[in-house]
């Protein structure tokens, strides 16, 4: 595979030190060995890959992460109901949930996984009427879908031709490719949004300008994207499962999340730290580190049932997230042009 190489920080162009070396792809058998840098400054700190894929090799990257990515529908019925009234509660939705559904959303608040997740799939965007609403990196879809349920005009964008393709029959509109390709004009969208996003571009600062310049002056940008600041990151270190090399070209810092906005042009109006998933990312992180670079793992999201010292890990860790830590997995950011 070619590669280019990435001499300093793609968000504040600062030189950085080597972090990790000898970085293998461990969780769909990309080719090559891998390193990391860090960013000196400290009002930055991103790690990224030096050297980084070619940008026409990503084919070979991405290839069996692809079919791996095809997420199914999510089933409705009443525990979607119960999640869509939690997010009326929570987001301001003008919900239509039957009064269980909506007497059941109360239990919620002795469930705070349930909670974060039930947020996670809804964007963690409050509500606009007629909204337009902006996936990138949609997949195939199935998040989008219950937005459009929930009466936003959802868009989608994804680069992968099967994902669109599966999107389309679940009836949405999705394109194919680039966003600063598809030259939309200023001010189209209310809200814009990028789960897992940002750390597979070579141009973040790019990336959000043109996402700038598509909202409308009170729109609202959404990002989620791994945390280095995580307890995940401190324990598991270069296995951790958020470095997913070759495929995060930059792995952001809390507060090179931040710059990377600014520089942007965006307004940062809250910054949240989600636990959501840990325990399934550490037992990742576990394979990782046992399996020392060679060959693949088991990827654990087929297995729902992760060891109970996780577990309680993500217990310790959405904790420290309630205190204030920076400490989730997953670093949310909601921002509006600036
Ligand atoms: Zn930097």
């Amino acid at each position: 595979m070619r590669t280019v190489a990435q001499a300093n920080c793609p968000i504040c162009a600062s030189p950085g030190s080597l972090l990790y070396s000898n970085l293998t792809d461990g969780l769909y058998g990309a080719q090559g060995s891998w390193q990391m840098r860090q960013c000196h400054r400290p009002e930055c700190g991103a790690l990224w890959l030096d050297p980084a894929p070619h940008p026409d090799d990503l084919a070979e990257v991405y290839k069996d992460y692809y079919t791996h990515n095809l997420v199914s529908d999510e089933p409705l019925g009443f525990r979607a109901s119960v999640k869509d009234a939690f997010a009326a509660r929570t987001l301001g939705y003008e919900g239509v949930q039957t009064r269980g559904a909506r007497l059941a959303s109360l239990l919620y608040v002795f469930s705070p996984r349930r909670s974060e997740w039930a947020l996670y799939k809804r964007f963690y965007l409050p509500w606009v009427k007629d909204g337009r609403l902006l996936e990138i990196g949609c997949g195939s879809g199935a998040q989008l879908a219950g937005m459009a349920r929930l009466g936003w005009q959802a868009t989608g964008l994804d680069f992968d031709p099967r994902a669109v393709e599966a999107a389309r029959q679940r009836g949405l509109k999705v394109e194919i490719g680039d966003v600063r390709q598809r030259a939309y004009p200023d001010a189209s969208f209310e809200a814009i949004v990028m789960t897992h996003v940002i750390e597979h571009v070579f141009d973040p600062v790019g990336l959000l300008t043109e996402c700038r310049r598509l909202l409308t002056p009170r729109g609202t940008l959404v990002l989620v994207t791994p945390n280095t600041a995580s307890l995940g990151h401190r324990r598991y270190r270069d296995s951790w499962r958020g470095l997913e090399p070759p495929r995060h070209l930059v792995v952001f810092s809390p507060q090179a999340l931040r710059l990377a906005c600014q520089r942007a042009g965006i307004e940062v109006s809250e910054v949240l730290y989600s636990a959501r998933d840990a325990a399934n990312l550490f037992l990742s992180s576990e394979r990782l580190r046992a399996a020392g670079g060679v060959g693949r793992i088991e990827l654990p999201e087929a297995n729902r049932n992760p060891p109970w010292r996780l577990r309680m890990l993500e217990h310790i860790e959405r904790l420290g997230c309630a205190l204030g830590k920076p400490w989730g997995e997953e670093q949310v950011l909601i921002g509006h042009p600036g």
